[in-house]
């Protein structure tokens, strides 16, 4: 492969547009609200905006794609990345693809304010696709505006890129610019809309390819085009797999079921709660993907969730992930089905989707516990104990687990009841200060059974516990202050971010307790799919 020169600006950037190339497209130019059938993707064009400015770019990702700091903070890296130039081979398109919203099969909803600018290959002869979220209506807006405002682009812009930091796989965030317009919301669908700033993240990922890609197709019983876009993910997405065959569209479902349950377990690990798992919402690549009301758990509850609009049913809560996934996974296999006409191998691939989440939920379990591996006769309970006391303590979890490591086999049940204090919402009443002694108890037991030296317990402990986590009040903080155009708490947060699991002088802030005011405060613990 001959190597290009490297010169870290935009125009040397590298497309190959496979997505387009190679799948069917709409014939349809015009861009308008409509059902499209029998094709991948529609042309459209981002909208231009009137006074782009950026708030933030992520270095790290800039470096992936071979651009300099100084191509990120010039005007035509603001002008391309709002949508307002084109590049001479971007091929600007949405992506059609169906899903299942809450349960229920939806039909089309494809990319109604996503436009892909295309494929990169970078000087590591990576593919990198290119998106605008919020860059103007396309054929698949439906009855809304195409458009995304600020609070939700840079909950989008920093979730992306803390997630990579603490190894979740996700989708990436290059930038976010403000577009100079203003876009109405009605945030908590409650008759009060607002004017609020327009904004355009840039995101990027290897493809965006989800399971209702797949999904809309099946539903359409449209098997050639199903057929078409299963044989090119295959070959672009998984192409270790193999050439096209029944037995190759197993093998790739199986690894998809089991990339989608280490992405959750990883969720599970750090607390995240995506809020809006329709299958629309579900990366093929097991990436996290669509940054909406998600939230990270502050006081650990396994029936949290953040998304107002899934208050009732709360489908989506913390604890039910697991089994979402699950779900999903199934609408996804039954998409398959028609081109494999066996139910056997699917099923087989649904339970290593279970086998994995087990086995990784247990290695992630003992990790964050500090255990050399998990043993379910022991450890089973040990969790379920001490969940049920984070439960009833409203513990922060993600103080709980990072301090946990500074205790060991020496220290007594005070220093315990300490911690958990010092990590909870609420003061310990007696019968959780009894609880918390005989989980205490048998914690060090079963350290004592390990043996293993203190720092090195330590250190395991504290690379599966991140001392640093979005925190749902602190987006909302630097949110605040970049609809005043001060872009500098984006900033902070992003570096602090970037090393989550490493304690940082002077960041204390960051890693507290939510404060009392956050608890009821729009943006903080309630969120809804307005954005
Ligand atoms: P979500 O639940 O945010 O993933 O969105 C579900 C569907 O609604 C997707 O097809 C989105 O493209 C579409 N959508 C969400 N917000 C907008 C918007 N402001 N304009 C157009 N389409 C949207
Ligand atoms: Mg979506």
């Amino acid at each position: 492969m001959p190597t290009r020169p490297n010169n870290k600006n935009i125009d040397a950037l590298h497309f190959d547009n496979s997505f387009v190339r190679e799948l069917p497209s709409d014939p349809e130019s015009e861009n308008y609200r409509r059902q499209v059938y029998q094709a991948c993707y529609s042309h459209v064009n981002p909208k231009p905006v009137k006074a782009p400015r950026l708030v933030a770019y992520s270095q790290d990702m800039a470096d992936t794609l071979d651009l300099s700091a100084t191509e990120c903070q010039s005007d035509r890296f603001c002008q391309v990345f709002v949508g307002n130039q084109l590049l001479d081979d971007m091929q600007p398109f949405a992506m059609n693809y169906g899903g299942h919203q809450f349960g229920h099969w939806a039909g089309q909803l494809g990319d109604g304010r996503a436009i892909n600018l295309g494929e990169i290959i970078n000087s590591q002869n990576q593919r990198w696709s290119l998106q605008l979220k919020g860059a103007g209506p396309t054929p698949y807006s439906r009855s809304a505006d195409g458009l995304a405002v600020l609070r939700s682009s840079i909950r989008e812009f920093l979730c992306s890129e803390a997630m990579h930091h603490l190894r979740v796989p996700t989708t990436r965030a290059l930038s976010v610019i403000l577009t100079g317009e203003q876009v109405m919301r009605d945030m908590f669908y409650d008759g009060n809309p607002q004017w609020e700033p327009g904004a355009v993240v840039c995101r990027v990922a290897p493809s965006f390819t989800r399971f209702g890609n797949f999904q809309l197709f099946a539903s359409r019983d449209d098997l050639e085009n199903l057929q078409k876009l299963v044989d090119f993910t295959l070959r672009n997405d998984f192409p270790h797999i193999g050439e096209p065959s029944k037995a190759n569209y197993v093998h790739m479902f199986t690894e998809v079921c089991r990339r989608t349950a280490e992405m959750i377990a990883h969720w599970q690990r750090v607390g995240f709660v995506h809020g809006v798992m329709n299958t629309d919402n579900m990366s093929i690549l097991g990436l996290t993907i669509d940054y909406g009301p998600y939230g990270w758990l502050e006081n650990y509850d396994p029936d949290w969730t953040p998304n107002t609009t899934d208050a009732q049913g709360r489908r989506y809560r913390f604890g039910n992930q697991p089994a979402i996934a699950y779900w999903n996974l199934v609408q996804l296999a039954n998409a398959l089905y028609p081109l494999i006409q066996k139910a056997q191998p699917l099923q087989d691939a649904l339970t290593i989707y279970t086998n994995t989440f087990e086995q990784a939920w247990q290695r992630m379990m003992a990790d964050k516990l500090g255990l050399m591996s998990f043993n379910p006769a022991t450890d089973e309970t040990l969790v379920a104990d001490l969940t049920k006391l984070l439960q009833a303590a409203e513990t922060d979890m993600t103080l709980f687990y990072r301090d946990l490591a500074t205790l060991g086999q020496e220290d007594q049940s005070e220093d315990f009841f300490q911690h958990l204090e010092t990590c909870s919402y609420q003061a310990l009443s007696p019968e959780n200060q009894a609880l918390a002694g005989v989980w205490f108890d048998s914690y060090q037991a079963r350290l004592n059974h390990d043996n293993r030296p203190h720092h090195e317990r330590q250190q395991s402990m504290n690379a599966a516990n991140p001392r640093y986590v979005l925190r749902n009040y602190l987006a909302q903080q630097a949110i605040d202050l970049a609809e005043q155009n001060d872009f500098s708490e984006v900033q902070e947060l992003l570096e602090v971010l970037r090393h989550p699991y490493t304690d940082q002088t002077g960041k204390q802030r960051f890693a507290e307790k939510r404060p009392d005011w956050a608890k009821q405060r729009a943006g903080c613990s309630m969120l809804s799919c307005s954005s």
